[in-house]
């Protein structure tokens, strides 16, 4: 499948398929495989439907890579709205968000700042926030500033790549708090410099740190990952060192791998669906095609049928 992998990847920068997509009924329909819908109304219908399913939710307004300070305001307000809807899912569903969504592109402490006003309101609500990780360039900073949040009481987690060498530091220098944080592979391409390149070394890794996360005290583990070997391997290993089931969660993308999602939430184990919104979906969407071309016919079927 590379020749279909590259095919959307390249179709994910294509502004006129984007324009055509994001402007008709038929490309809002499809998109809705993997997006909750462009506004917050659409996004709360879907939301309470999969909370009474009863899944957890971590709720994404889609957008990233923002260079000017007007941009970044319009999404730390719809961040301080999205609060306002998740307020009635009794701490069921939480936010995640971007770093370069937020300022990081525009420096460290324009970020802080974004970020904190967001903890202040929503952490009063009842709302956990959860920063993702970016490419390498701005992790380091990402885990500052969630270090300095932290430090000042704010309840804000992150994310561990585990292809990052420098995984193991960030989760030592974070794991003195009680804190939320989810692993995942990496989603981005980065140098064989900083990052392992090779599917059987970064599952190792996964393995490693999540044994790590699950032994740590105060640490609340995460897994992001469609991968079932993986969530096997992390389910044994929970069990043979006597992890309560709901003493961590598992975490996986809306639209993917549904039937997975429901067999180990039957289980007893909490499963999170990340969940985005907003009508900036388009490169969100050619993603998840990317990752699984046969995606595509699941998606026109959804369309047609
Ligand atoms: C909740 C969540 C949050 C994340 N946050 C971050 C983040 O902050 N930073 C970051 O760098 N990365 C993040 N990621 C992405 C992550 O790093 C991986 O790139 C991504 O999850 C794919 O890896 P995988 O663990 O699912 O394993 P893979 O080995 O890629 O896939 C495992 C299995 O799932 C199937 N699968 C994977 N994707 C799809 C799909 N779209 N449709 C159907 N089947 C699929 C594969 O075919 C395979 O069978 C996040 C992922 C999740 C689930």
């Amino acid at each position: 499948m590379p020749i279909l992998r590259n095919l959307f990847i390249y179709l994910s920068h294509n502004k006129t398929l984007e324009r055509f997509l994001t402007g008709n009924s038929f490309g809002r329909k499809i998109s809705r495989r993997f997006v909750a819908g462009e506004s917050l109304e659409e996004l709360e219908g879907v939301a309470r439907k999969l909370i009474e399913d009863g899944f957890l939710l971590t709720v994404a307004y889609l957008g990233e890579h923002f260079k000017d300070l007007e941009t970044v305001k319009r999404h730390k307000e719809e961040y301080l709205k999205l609060a306002e809807v998740l307020k009635n899912f009794n701490s069921r569903a939480e936010i995640s968000l971007k770093p370069s969504q937020l300022g990081m592109e525009l420096g460290r402490e324009v970020f802080y700042e974004n970020l904190k006003e967001i903890c202040k309101e929503a952490n009063n609500m009842g709302i956990y926030i959860n920063v993702d990780a970016e490419e390498y360039r701005t992790v380091w900073d990402t885990v500052e500033v969630v270090e300095r949040l932290n430090g000042e009481g704010f309840k804000v987690g992150t994310v561990i790549q585990a292809y990052l060498f420098d995984a193991d530091k960030i989760l030592e220098r974070l794991a003195k708090f009680r804190i939320n944080l989810r692993l995942v592979k990496g989603a981005y391409k980065e140098s064989p410099k900083v990052a392992y390149q090779r599917k059987k070394d970064i599952d190792e890794r996964f393995k490693v740190l999540a044994e790590k996360m699950l032994r740590i005290e105060g640490v609340y583990p995460e897994f992001g990952t469609h991968d079932d070997k993986l969530i096997r391997y992390i389910m044994e290993f929970g069990d043979k060192i006597g992890k309560d089931k709901t003493s961590y969660e598992f975490q996986m993308l809306y639209g993917v791998r549904q039937r997975l999602q429901r067999e180990i939430l039957d289980k007893g184990y909490r499963v999170r669906i990340y969940l985005p919104y907003g009508d900036y979906w388009y490169p969100y969407f050619m993603r998840r095609l990317a990752e699984k071309p046969s995606n595509a016919i699941l998606v026109l079927r959804g369309a047609f049928g």
